[in-house]
Parts: C-alpha cells; sequence; structure tokens
C-alpha cells in the first residue's frame, strides 16, 4: 500500500493592527520590521483612525473589504490614564463598545481566523484577592474611577466567548498591566503614569521648578514595557490557542509604587530638583497585582527588560523626540 503524504498549504498570515499607530502597535511594528518578527509571505498591516473610524460599522466593513486580513490585532481604542478616565467615562463607555463591537462582528462576517484583541489589568475587580488571574475578571465592579472603560474592556471577554460559542471562532485577548514605552502619550492631563512623569520631570528640569507627583505615591503597579508587550502579543497570535485570555505581566515580586516608578524616571533623566507629592489628587486603585503563572507555564523562559533599563530607554526616546512626541 502507498500511504501518499499530502503536504497541508498553510496560506501565509495577513495580519491586520488597529490602533497601529499607538504604543502598542508601534511597539509590534518595531518588533516585526527592525527584529526579524515577521515570517516569510506574511503581510503586517499598520492602521490608524486615518484609515477608518473603527466608531462606524461601513468604514470598519470597508477597511476590512480593502485589506482581507486573516488575522486581526485589535489594539485599536480609546485610551487614557486615570484622570482622563475619571473624567470622560461615558465616552470610554461608548466609544470602546462601538469600536470592539465593529472590528468582532465584522472579523466575523469576513471570515477571520483569529482576533486577538487587548484588555487590561486595570478592569479587574476593585475588591478582590491578590494575586488577581485570568478567572477572576468579572468577579465584582471595577474601581469606580475607570467604569465606562473597564466594562466596556470586559465585553469584550463575553463576545469572545459567545462568538465560540455559537460560531466556533477563535476570538481571544491579552490583559496587559500598565504599558509605556516610546510613542506613548506624554500629555500630561490625559496620559498614564510613567509617560505623564516623563514629560513633568522633563519641563521640571529644564525650568527647575519641583517635580510634582500626583497622589501619595504608595499605589503600586505592575509595568510592562512596550517591546516586551509586542513580542508577547506576537507569541499570542500564532501560538496561543485558548479562547479565555491571557495576563501578559512581569511577576508579582516586579510590582513596583508610584514613588519608586518616579524616582526611577527622576534617575534616567539626572534631575536633580525637588520631588513633590500632590495628595489633593486622586490615587486611583490602590493595587491590581496581577498573576503571570498562565504566562509562565506557557513561556518559561520569556525575559523581560528590566525596569530601570526600559524606564531610561523610553526617556531618551522622549528626549531625542521631544518636538514630536505625542503631548
Ligand atoms: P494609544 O497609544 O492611545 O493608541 C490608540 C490607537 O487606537 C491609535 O492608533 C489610534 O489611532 C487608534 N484609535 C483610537 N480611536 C480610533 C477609532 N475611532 N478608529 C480607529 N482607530 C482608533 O493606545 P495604546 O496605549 O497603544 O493601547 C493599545 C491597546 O492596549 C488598547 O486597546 C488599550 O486599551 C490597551 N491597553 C493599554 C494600556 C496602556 O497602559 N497604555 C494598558 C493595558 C491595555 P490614531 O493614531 O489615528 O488616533
Ligand atoms: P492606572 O494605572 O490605570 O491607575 O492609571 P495611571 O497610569 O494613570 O496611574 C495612576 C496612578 O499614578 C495614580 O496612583 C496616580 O495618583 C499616580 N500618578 C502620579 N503622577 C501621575 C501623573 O502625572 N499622571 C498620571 N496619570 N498618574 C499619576
Amino acid at each position: 500500500m502507498i500511504v501518499l503524504q499530502m503536504e497541508k498549504r498553510v496560506e501565509p498570515m495577513r495580519v491586520l493592527v488597529t490602533g497601529g499607530t499607538g504604543l502598542v502597535g508601534r511597539a509590534i511594528e518595531h518588533v516585526v520590521r527592525e527584529e526579524g518578527g515577521a515570517r516569510e509571505g506574511e503581510e503586517w498591516i499598520f492602521v490608524s483612525s486615518k484609515d477608518a473610524n473603527l466608531m462606524d460599522a461601513k468604514e470598519t466593513r470597508g477597511l476590512f473589504e480593502k485589506r482581507r486580513p486573516s488575522h486581526v490585532i485589535h489594539l485599536a481604542a480609546m485610551v487614557g490614564g486615570l484622570f482622563r478616565n475619571m473624567r470622560e467615562n461615558l465616552d470610554f463607555w461608548r466609544n470602546n463598545i462601538h469600536i470592539n463591537d465593529n472590528i468582532l462582528q465584522t472579523a466575523h462576517e469576513m471570515g477571520v481566523a483569529k482576533v486577538v484583541s487587548c484588555l487590561s489589568t486595570c478592569i479587574f475587580p476593585d475588591k478582590t484577592t491578590y494575586p488577581i488571574d485570568e478567572t477572576m475578571i468579572h468577579n465584582g465592579p471595577p474601581h469606580n474611577s475607570n467604569f465606562g472603560y473597564s466594562y466596556a474592556k470586559r465585553m469584550i471577554d463575553v463576545q469572545n466567548r459567545a462568538y465560540f460559542q455559537q460560531y466556533g471562532r477563535r476570538f481571544t485577548a491579552v490583559i496587559p498591566t500598565n504599558v509605556f514605552g516610546p510613542h506613548d502619550n506624554f500629555n500630561v492631563a490625559d496620559g498614564h503614569v510613567l509617560p505623564g512623569l516623563i514629560h513633568k520631570a522633563y519641563v521640571a528640569h529644564k525650568e527647575g521648578t519641583p517635580l510634582q507627583v500626583w497622589g501619595s505615591g504608595t499605589p503600586r503597579r505592575q509595568f510592562i514595557y512596550s517591546l516586551d508587550l509586542a513580542r508577547l502579543f506576537i507569541w499570542v497570535l500564532r501560538e496561543y490557542d485558548e479562547i479565555d485570555p491571557i495576563i501578559l505581566s512581569v511577576g508579582e515580586e516586579d510590582e513596583v509604587s508610584i514613588k519608586e516608578a518616579a524616582e526611577c524616571v527622576v534617575d534616567a533623566l539626572g534631575f536633580k530638583g525637588q520631588v513633590v507629592f500632590d495628595t489633593t489628587k486622586a490615587d486611583g486603585q490602590f493595587k491590581k497585582t496581577a498573576s503571570n503563572a498562565k504566562l509562565r507555564r506557557y513561556l518559561p523562559d520569556f525575559k523581560f527588560t528590566p525596569f530601570p533599563q526600559a524606564v531610561k530607554e523610553t526617556c531618551d526616546w522622549f528626549v531625542a523626540n521631544y518636538k514630536t512626541a505625542r503631548k
């Protein structure tokens, strides 16, 4: 008997990255283009709101019809730090619900093989035990400061499970902690803590004024460098086969206080002035310590960039790109 071994033809991926011009999108683009993250024959397409307003269903459909992706990394979102979240809960809810529903439903209608969306550890319940893991996302209300963003993001997980249950679609999500790196949003009023501190310390250094750290400095955060996150995102797209989400985070032992994070920025920029804590400003959720045990089961040897090195690289990028950086 002759057994003919048919070689399975695997079509190269055509990956559409929504939010491709943002902090995480630019990091994925860097890894794909500069670190050999792409494989032969693959096509990677990075899009922004200029290509299509994803809050609009017709524009979303038009983008998919034009680009015909086989895979989607879905990053596009209304994103902001604690203080923007506190001011604009309704917009965070509505804009993100529309964007996410348009992307997932269009990917379903167009037969996309896999979508990897992005949740966040700031959607976790406020009152909880620690460390928080992937099974606990829906176990109680999120912190009141960012309930609009949090509930909208949680619904991605609900939709992923429902698309799988009804249609067998392989849509999943990652849960990164607080991300920072080159191309972040350094706007002090709207952005996250690290880009905010870097921008404020840069200006304070030039003007000889104190660095104002908002809040008490005691809350604790796990930070992830955008380039580490990008490498993990590409692994998830290629290898991670679950519908349930996966936390992408440094270990619990690498959680730092906001005060320690500010000290790192001060060191990286060589800031010699006074550092003051403005306790009239909100602290937000005290901590959201996440377990990376699931990630470690899959990738026991993955090396995260040490936090001081990643902060230094981000500060250097900001100084070198001050004129054009988002701020
Ligand atoms: P970002 O730097 O603010 O970038 C947002 C991206 O989304 C930009 O490319 C933007 O396009 C695009 N976008 C926004 N609204 C859009 C719309 N209506 N239509 C089409 N595109 C739109 O955000 P990021 O920090 O890279 O975040 C990426 C993902 O990671 C988000 O899903 C976010 O929720 C998640 N995440 C972020 C963090 C963090 O600390 N930054 C932590 C956890 C999870 P334009 O450039 O044209 O505006
Ligand atoms: P979160 O991690 O989702 O809460 O969001 P952020 O990245 O905005 O971090 C908020 C924490 O950093 C709170 O404890 C703030 O009080 C503190 N913080 C200190 N200085 C700043 C700043 O300049 N900008 C922001 N966004 N937060 C700051």
